[in-house]
């Protein structure tokens, strides 16, 4: 890398970073934007409640003094642990704008993990919904000591009243109530100091803090907004977690160019078609398992396109298809925790639009080039750091460098420095790089099946089983077999009317389009377990595998 400054250079001299010229970059800087700019405008939708751009900055600027004024201090952590309401889109402004970090938990966590992660966190204030009550008041006995608890009393969900035994210290209105409309926010000196604590999910020990900084969290934004299309007349609906990488970033790339909030409490078809439908959305996002649900949904086909972009775990292409029937316009994005969500995305050539819908659908499922706010991005060999030939076959590691990489884990550092070795943040994903530069990823290194020295990736075999008619979802994991090593076994749930398909029928219908050394030596029907961020846990149907070898 070059630089000016120490160079002999007429540019070297004079040129000075001043106020004027130089800010550090902040996502708290779109909400004034948005109500500068689009102050009447409906900013925020959640059932009957409409909030303009202004009264909704009015309200984080009252969240932010109100935190300061109960004792917040920069640098400290506030927790909520709330659905997709819009108390919890203020958060994402009001807790950084009073120079604390925002940590939002995953609400479908146990007491034990809460607690953890608020002792980790040293959370001072959880903001949370009466709805979670059996979860947060054992996780708070667990945790055995004070954190100022506010209850966001949802009164579309629990009628007008407040609960009798109130969850909170206060309500979310009265903490409102305490703060001043007009406050200054306290912006970040520095671009990289925290906004935001995100914790994994943790299948393997303890959840590890994420930690996102002001810098990143505005680049990202920016990044999704431009590639996923969302402008100020856009009006993106609430069906992905805003805890999950804080929506991954959508909180701040929805405010960042005024458009509209829809808040959406549960994910169910049954809140989903309505709302598009009156509030005339044009975006959504959702992982796989969303689209599954909605492509499944009874429902007719939508008047009109609405884009969604799927992530979080591989998209069939069936799915995407099925999507395409129902109207949607499918987009899909690859990411973690750790690179703020997405980190690359299938961006649509031009000529992808005349192709047969089954090959557009095989393009959109790949998991696509990094994204503008990611500069560098490697398909390597994780030890000898060699970059994969662009052939659609050799595997190796996707590696990722840029503006949009965690600052590191919290209180961790043995953990950051392994996933930052070499100097490229280290994903564990394995993938293929297509002639074109797109990415394909195989598998999670740890969900590899080998199978008598040949690697079978289970997205591939799992790809070929989702286009079977009867299936509805389908998981893929290693065996142990004392011949092979390994062999693959499938675990499957039939779409409802669906009569259960025989393993020989399976096999056959396989054969089409496998290799016979990758095909499934066993098929197991039954419900898939899943994640908390609906992943399905292949570590469980691996032991269970395992009891069958
Ligand atoms: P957790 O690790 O807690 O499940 P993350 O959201 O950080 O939560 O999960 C990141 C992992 O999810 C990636 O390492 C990858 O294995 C998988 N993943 C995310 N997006 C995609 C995608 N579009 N296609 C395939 N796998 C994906």
């Amino acid at each position: 890398m070059v630089s000016v400054q120490d160079a002999p250079s007429i540019y070297a001299r004079d040129l000075e970073r001043v106020r004027a010229n130089h800010q550090s970059l902040s996502p708290l800087s779109f909400l004034d934007w948005a109500a500068d700019v689009f102050g009447d405008r409906v900013g925020c939708v959640y059932g009957e409640r409409r909030l303009t751009w202004r009264q909704i900055r009015a309200r984080c600027r009252r969240l932010a003094s109100a935190l300061r004024r109960v004792g917040v201090r920069p640098g400290e952590t506030v927790s909520v642990l709330l659905p997709n309401v819009p108390a919890m889109l203020e958060a994402h402004f009001g807790v950084p704008m009073a120079g604390a970090v925002l940590n939002a938990i995953n609400y479908r966590l146990d007491a034990a993990t809460v607690a953890f992660i608020l002792d980790h966190a040293e959370s001072k204030v959880l903001i949370t919904d009466n709805a979670f009550a059996p979860v947060v008041r054992p996780a708070l006995a667990k945790l055995g000591r004070h954190v100022l608890v506010v209850d966001a009393v949802d009164a579309e969900e629990d009628g007008p009243e407040p609960p009798g035994d109130p969850l909170g210290h206060l309500t979310y209105e009265e903490l409102l109530d305490q703060g001043d409309p007009d406050a200054s926010p306290i912006l970040p000196a520095d671009e990289w100091q925290p906004i935001s604590l995100c914790y994994t999910s943790g299948t393997t020990g303890n959840p590890k803090g994420v930690v996102y900084h002001h810098r990143g969290a505005y680049l990202n934004a920016l990044s999704n907004a431009l590639l996923f299309g969302v402008r100020s007349d856009s009006v993106y609906l609430w069906t992905l977690p805003m805890f999950h990488c804080n929506g991954w970033t959508f909180t701040w790339a929805v405010t960042a160019v005024g458009g509209t909030h829809v808040c959406l409490r549960k994910v169910e078809p049954a809140r989903i078609f309505p709302q598009i439908v009156a509030e005339k959305v044009t975006h959504l996002c959702g992982a796989p398992i969303v689209l599954n649900m909605l492509a499944n949904g009874a429902s007719e086909k939508l008047g009109r396109p609405v884009r969604v972009l799927t992530g979080g775990a591989a998209p069939p292409s069936a799915i995407i298809e099925a999507m395409e029937a129902k109207g949607f316009e499918v987009h899909h994005a690859y990411g973690l925790t750790e690179v703020y969500g997405p980190a690359t995305y299938g961006v649509p050539q031009a000529d992808w639009a005349s192709l047969p819908v089954q090959d557009r659908a095989a393009k959109i499922a790949r998991q696509g080039v990094r994204t503008p706010s990611m500069p560098e991005m490697q398909v390597a060999d994780p030890v000898t750091m060699r970059p994969v030939p662009h052939d659609s076959a050799t595997m190796g590691e996707i590696m990722l460098r840029g503006h949009t990489v965690m600052a590191g884990y919290l209180k961790n550092p043995k953990a950051t420095a392994a996933a930052f070795a070499g100097d490229w943040y280290h994903t564990g994903d394995l993938a293929v790089v297509h002639p074109d530069g797109y990415v394909e990823v195989k598998d999670r290194a740890k969900d590899i099946i080998i199978s008598g020295g040949e690697n079978i990736s289970s997205l591939e075999v799992e790809e070929v089983l989702y286009r079977h008619p009867a299936v509805l979802e389908a998981a893929v994991v290693a065996c142990p077999d004392s011949h092979w090593g390994e062999v693959p076994c499938a675990f499957l749930t039939l779409k409802p009317d669906a009569t259960e398909p025989t393993p020989a029928e399976l096999t056959l219908w396989l054969k089409q389009n496998l290799a016979s050394y990758k095909l499934p030596r066993r098929f197991v029907f039954g419900p898939l377990p899943k994640t908390s961020t609906g992943k399905v846990q292949k570590t469980e149907l691996r032991e269970r595998a395992a009891s069958f070898g």
